[in-house]
């Protein structure tokens, strides 16, 4: 449910409003003086907290399954819309790679793009809920260090 603060600019108040759904947001009054004359109060909240709802709600499995990398054309086509959707919030560059794949480039052979998408959406929810990164497998200390690995130390 989208939550969003206004401050009255006639009486200076800020209300939370509560809509029922993104579609009747704008329908905004002071919950003091009822004026309709009220501004949004871009509060971290009620930024952040749509945006991880959003997130949570795009099916990331089905529009990961929906490219077929074998395909240019369908590659192409996923990358554009998917781009047009994610690439401004997310940061990805599925635009770009759209361009690319275009122009006769083929950047599906080194780069899985529903793999690159999963991996995007995961990493933003991760930042909006504000939970540290994960460290890389290959940052991981065992990684480098087998004996530490199976769990014994150099004494032993
Ligand atoms: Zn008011």
């Amino acid at each position: 449910m989208p939550i969003y603060e206004y401050r009255c600019n006639q009486c200076g108040k800020v209300s939370s409003l509560f809509f029922r759904s993104f579609s009747v947001v704008g329908d905004a009054a002071c919950s003091q003086c009822s004026s309709p004359d009220v501004a949004r109060v871009i509060s971290r909240v009620a930024v952040l907290k749509p945006k991880l709802e959003r997130l949570e709600s795009l099916d990331v499995d089905r529009a990961a399954g929906a490219v077929n990398q074998l395909d240019p054309s369908s590659v192409e086509h996923w990358a554009r819309t998917t781009g047009r959707e994610v690439d401004g919030e997310l940061g990805t560059n599925f635009q770009e790679m759209a361009d690319k794949v275009s122009a006769g480039e083929r950047p599906t052979e080194l780069y899985d793009p529903a793999y690159a998408y999963r991996y995007a959406v995961e990493n933003k929810k991760r930042e909006l809920r504000g939970e540290p990164e994960p460290p890389a497998p290959w940052e991981h200390p065992a990684a480098n260090d087998p004996l530490g690995a199976v769990g014994l130390s150099e004494d032993e």
